[in-house]
């Protein structure tokens, strides 16, 4: 989200006579989008404006000023807070106000040294009303922010906080992003939110859609050849949803479909609201629904109260589910959030102990389903140039990368691959014979 946050901060500054830049010295201003979703995330943005000081001062002795804004999530927790620990920053901006940084970008200008914008608001108009039309292409793969924000308050998490109540946008709107993606060369579009499917956008004449109903909509887009979503909630996901990843091709077969814990009592305690049967239900009907579809989850260990009883509900719920991919992390008290408060915070020692156990297990089962796919030959849609020169990189309909020998020709096509070879991380594969290739590039 916050790289498609980016790229639309990109378009805003565009008319103002911005580029991006490819070194932050060569930078007249620099935005560092931030992520305050873990206290690590967070902290790397001081440490980066360490970083940034030393640039600006640099260029401050060649006699070149530089506008320095945080923006995102950061941003919006901090406030003014973070103009006052680290003084160098002009602007701090949430992620509700972007569309704002011309008028920002220009009070800075005006003021000159010392005096700064901090814009923290939920402004009333909408974001995406005010944002210019997405200017730059993305690639083959875009991303698309279809819905924002989060009402679900899970007492471990800062999002409701910091990027407010939930919002989807209009259908037209995002039907026209879509459209202009892929006039733009994009053959595969993800669709963003951070509860995405809990989408309720506008649709024609009153109505109502959801995203099982968009996505059949973004489907009939000729040359849209892939779709997904993420991040979905467990609680959203309606048969009409369910019923898309039967019914249309394009929608891959791949789901991050986040979990938490195993332990119904640590579900309960974080308000996820469903139990870890209703998960596993879930799970049933969507492989029941699209028999090729992998998953792919988030894990916290060491919420407050977790014991190891509860951990082992959450090893469990693994074994039974066998994932193809998942992040974990270790419980980080957020501040303003209530569990942060809970008295009965679990030792970083066992926090870390248990982190180890769960990847060991992840990791086994993520490497068996990338070996799973050796002998095979899958659709890969080369999106980037590979390692090497004469090799194209890609990803699978699993998500999965895949490092092809390939022409630059085939970058931006869907091409069959013959997998050679998996480790944990990725694939290598070969294009059939080169005939076929010929005719793949024609
Ligand atoms: N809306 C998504 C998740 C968004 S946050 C959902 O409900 O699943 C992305 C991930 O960060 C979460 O799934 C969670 O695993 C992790 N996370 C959020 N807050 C955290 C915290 N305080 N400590 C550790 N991990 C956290
Ligand atoms: Fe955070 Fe996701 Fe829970 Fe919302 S549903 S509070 S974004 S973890």
């Amino acid at each position: 989200m916050n790289v498609y946050d980016s790229a639309r901060m990109a378009d805003v500054l565009a008319p103002l006579g911005y580029v991006p830049v490819s070194a932050p010295d060569d930078a007249d201003m620099v935005i560092l989008n931030t992520c305050h979703i873990r206290e690590k995330a967070a902290e790397k943005v001081y440490s980066e404006l360490g970083r940034i000081r030393q640039i600006r001062d640099r260029r401050a002795g060649q006699g070149r000023a530089t506008v320095i804004a945080v923006a995102g999530c950061v941003a919006q927790a901090e406030g003014e807070e973070l103009r006052k620990r680290a003084p160098i920053v002009d602007i701090v901006l949430g992620p509700q106000t972007y569309h704002r940084l011309p008028e920002m970008v220009a009070r800075v200008a005006r003021a000159g040294d010392g005096v700064g914008v901090v814009a923290t608001d939920f402004p009333v108009e909408a974001k995406f009303d005010e944002l210019p039309e997405a200017s730059a292409p993305q690639g083959p793969s875009a991303f698309l922010t279809v819905q924002e924000g989060c009402d679900k308050f899970c007492t471990f998490c800062v999002v409701p906080y910091t990027r407010g109540a939930e919002f989807s946008r209009p259908a037209a709107q995002i039907l026209a992003e879509a459209r202009k993606l892929v006039a733009q060369g994009s053959v595969e579009i993800t669709l963003l939110g951070q509860n995405v499917n809990a989408y309720r956008g506008a649709g024609p004449a009153g109505t109502r859609w959801g995203l099982g109903r968009l996505i059949r909509a973004l489907a009939e887009i000729p040359g849209l050849a892939r779709l997904r979503y993420t991040t979905s909630h467990p609680r959203d996901m309606d048969e009409a949803l369910i019923a898309a990843h039967r019914e249309v091709p394009s929608l891959m077969p791949f789901l991050h479909l986040p979990v938490q814990s195993g332990s119904d009592r640590i579900l309960a305690a974080m308000n996820r609201g469903h139990r870890a049967a209703d998960y596993l239900a879930l799970v049933a009907r969507l492989r029941a629904a699209q028999p090729a579809m992998a998953l792919s989850s988030d894990f916290i260990v060491g919420f407050p109260g977790e014991t190891e009883a509860d951990f082992a509900a959450t090893m469990e719920l693994v074994r039974e589910v066998e994932y193809a991919q998942a992040f974990s992390f270790k419980y980080s008290p957020r501040p303003g959030t209530p569990a942060a408060l809970a008295e009965d915070q679990v030792p970083d020692e066992v926090k870390t102990e248990r982190l180890h156990r769960l990847q060991d297990l992840l990791w086994q089962q993520q490497r068996r389903f990338n070996l799973g796919l050796v002998g095979r030959t899958i659709p890969v849609l080369l999106d980037r140039p590979g390692r090497e020169p004469g090799q194209l990189a890609g990803r699978s309909a699993w998500l999965q990368a895949v490092h092809v020998d390939a022409p630059s020709a085939l970058m931006g096509r869907v091409v069959e691959v013959t997998v050679r070879g998996a480790t944990l991380n990725s694939l290598d594969g070969r294009l059939p014979a080169p005939a076929a290739m010929e005719e793949a590039a024609a």
